[in-house]
């Protein structure tokens, strides 16, 4: 880190600098923290913005306020470099001090933030609970079915708790989504600070908003650390997973570097993800142009856009990506919108992170802790009150009064980006509520992009593809040598692939029929212990981390693989009456978000129309109900019988 530090400068000056560079709230209570002083922390320098439609810099402190914290954060480094304070965290053994420093940043504790709390400080280890198992793991072999995020995280921890694991990745490598999703400006678009692994967290992030290689690399780095590539089985296919109720074990067909072959495990984990399989649109003479297509998710590094006419279909998450990044190679590119996305200004979101930032991380005990559970709060559950239906609202475009304030702070930033260019304003103004589908992180480059002379944004529909290229409904043909279809994914569909058989031969593709249930997200009635990772009803639309979800289910499946290990079961089935519960929970919260309205089609709602992919409540709830497994929701059946 000294790299970064100009020569010259004393260290008044150079922290001066650094902390000029700092997300300030976050530093003031790591300050406190390691120095045990909560002078730095004082209600006149609280941060205001907690719950806000958009959040401000530096959680909206006035510049006065902001003079006035640096001041004293310069004191506080340089009272740390002098080492003659104290290092360790005052709120690891003073509840009270982490409920203070708490509620200075965030301002709304309750009893259950406190324990999540204690967990991202890493003073209740993850890792600690529920304690190893021992001997008794021995000939308990986990299966899971998938090698990205969330596969990682089940094998970090089944690893950690002494529970034989293996890991069929259908890959050549670990990473899933990141691992195939190569295109071109492929980035992070929830801060790296919250979407790292909570028992893994890390200071060295070279920006807020990660490129999806970086991302990858932080996945490789937790296999080489934890010793996890001996569990693996690349190129892998799970073809089928059939379970014995006779000796409560899945036993699964899989395809490995193209031989047929068997492995049988008592628990299979699904960290197959939602988004896995690409979906095409249903279009006609998709599959005849004559020209390369390509879905966002398939991209071949190996092809050169350069001086090529580009369509690309689809205005979600991946084209958002794509269109900024190849716009300036390609000689021309027609982008194809259905729907507006809405779009959240970030400030820096490709900017590698300030440099005295960076130091400072290093050098303050846990601010990159404290930094994340600030993001984690303000820039995730803070979002979830603008997104309720209020039933009595009748104005188009909005579902409540909270959700057209976000609707207009937003259109707002939106009219501001396209001032001079009025023929676009009309377009890319979306008529929906914002939160009923993902909003894109905007750094500027989309609408810079769309203004390009080079750049033409198609909004009056799609006919057909034709071997030459795309024609319209109002009877033009564009000509293209590309098409990029970046239509997203068969969310509700990413486990039919395998063919998965549970308690007297009932098939879960024929089950669930294109409308996936579990309870909790994570078990499904009739297939014994399986378990999914991000499975149903667990993806968030604006107020989250994924890796938060599936370290939540992590800790519930390890919970019960590690009590049916202790006491003998021979299996656990979830009760329909448990999922029956949750499904009607889940639907009736679901219809209460922006997401859940009828107007409104995604990749969040199954063919029956239901939202069948989305968690409708903030994080907490989730974490709440994960820690513990209550075995009235299942049927146990013990070794020798039920
Ligand atoms: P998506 O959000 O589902 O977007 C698909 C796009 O294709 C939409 O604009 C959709 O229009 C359009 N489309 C679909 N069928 C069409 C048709 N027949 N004709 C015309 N347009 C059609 O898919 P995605 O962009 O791949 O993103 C999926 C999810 O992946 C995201 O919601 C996000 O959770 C995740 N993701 C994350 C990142 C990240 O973290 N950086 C990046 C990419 C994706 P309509 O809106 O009208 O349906």
């Amino acid at each position: 880190m000294t790299g970064i530090r100009p020569p010259g400068l004393t260290d008044r000056e150079w922290v001066t600098r650094a902390v000029a560079d700092a997300e300030i709230p976050a530093l003031m209570v790591a300050l406190a923290d390691a120095l045990g002083d909560d002078s730095m922390v004082p209600d006149d320098l609280r941060p205001p913005n907690r719950k806000v439609a958009l959040p401000e810099a530096q959680g909206g402190l006035s510049q006065q306020q902001q003079t006035i914290a640096r001041g004293r954060a310069v004191d506080g480094v340089l009272r740390l470099l002098a080492g003659d304070d104290r290092v360790a965290p005052k709120s690891k053994g003073d509840k009270g001090f982490r409920r203070r420093l708490m509620d200075y940043l965030i301002g709304d504790v309750d009893g259950s933030l406190l324990k999540l709390l204690d967990r991202e400080l890493g003073y209740e280890s993850a890792e600690a609970e529920p304690a190893a198992v021992g001997a008794l793991a021995e000939d308990f072999t986990v299966a899971i079915i998938g090698g990205g995020m969330s596969g990682i995280a089940m094998a970090y921890r089944l690893k950690r708790a002494g529970i034989p694991f293996v890991i069929l990745e259908k890959n050549h490598d670990m990473g899933g989504t990141w691992l195939e999703n190569v295109y071109p400006g492929v980035r992070l678009d929830t801060n790296n600070f919250a979407y790292g692994f909570s028992f893994a967290q890390t200071k060295d992030w070279t920006h807020q908003f990660s490129e999806g290689s970086t991302i990858l690399e932080y996945f490789r780095s937790l296999c080489d650390s934890e010793n996890l590539w001996p569990h693996f089985r690349f190129s892998t296919r799970v073809d089928a997973a059939t379970f014995d109720a006779t000796t409560g074990s899945w036993t699964l067909e899989v395809t490995s570097d193209g031989v047929a072959d068997t492995v049988t495990a008592r628990a299979l984990v699904s960290a197959v993800g939602q988004l896995n399989l690409p979906k095409l649109p249903d279009i006609v003479g998709v599959g005849e142009f004559s020209g390369l297509e390509m879905h966002s998710a398939r991209w071949d590094p190996n092809v050169d856009l350069v001086g090529q006419r580009v369509a690309v279909i689809g205005t979600g998450a991946s084209a958002y990506q794509v269109v900024p990044a190849i716009a300036a190679d390609v000689e021309q590119l027609h982008v194809f919108q259905r729907t507006a996305p809405w779009i959240m200004p970030t400030r820096g979101y490709y900017e590698p992170l300030k440099p005295g930032f960076a130091w400072l991380l290093q050098v303050v005990p846990n601010y990159e802790r404290w930094f994340r559970f600030w993001q984690f709060w303000t820039a995730t559950e803070g979002r979830l009150p603008y997104v309720g239906v209020d039933p009595e609202w009748k104005e188009p475009g909005s579902v409540s009064a909270a959700n057209r304030e976000l609707r207009e702070v937003l259109e707002s930033r939106i009219r501001e980006q396209f001032t001079d260019r009025e023929d676009l304003m009309a377009q890319v103004i979306p008529d929906y509520p914002p939160g009923a589908k993902r909003m894109l992180r905007d750094g500027g480059a989309w609408s810079t992009t769309l203004k390009r002379d080079n750049v033409g944004l198609h909004t009056e529909g799609i006919r057909s593809i034709e071997p030459t290229g795309i024609s319209t409904v109002d009877g033009s043909l564009i000509e293209v040598d590309v098409i990029i279809y970046c239509t997203g994914f068969q969310a509700a569909n990413s486990l039919d692939p395998i063919r998965i058989t549970g308690l007297e031969g009932l098939s879960l593709k024929e089950h669930w029929s294109g409308d996936p249930r579990a309870y909790l997200g994570i078990t499904i009635p009739h297939f014994p212990n399986l378990y999914c990772l991000y499975g149903p009803n667990t993806n968030l639309v604006v107020n989250g981390s994924a890796t938060f979800m599936t370290e939540a289910a992590v800790d519930y499946i390890l919970a019960s693989i590690t009590t049916m290990i202790r006491e003998g079961y021979r299996y656990l089935d979830c009760t329909p009456e448990a999922l029956e519960r949750f499904i009607a929970d889940v639907d009736s919260a679901n219809a209460e978000r922006a997401w859940g309205v009828e107007s409104v089609t995604s990749w969040y709602k199954s063919s029956s129309g239901r939202v069948s992919q989305v968690w409708p409540y903030d994080l907490t709830t989730y974490w709440n109900l994960t820690r513990d497994v209550d075995l009235d929701d299942y049927t146990v059946v013990v070794e020798n019988g039920t």
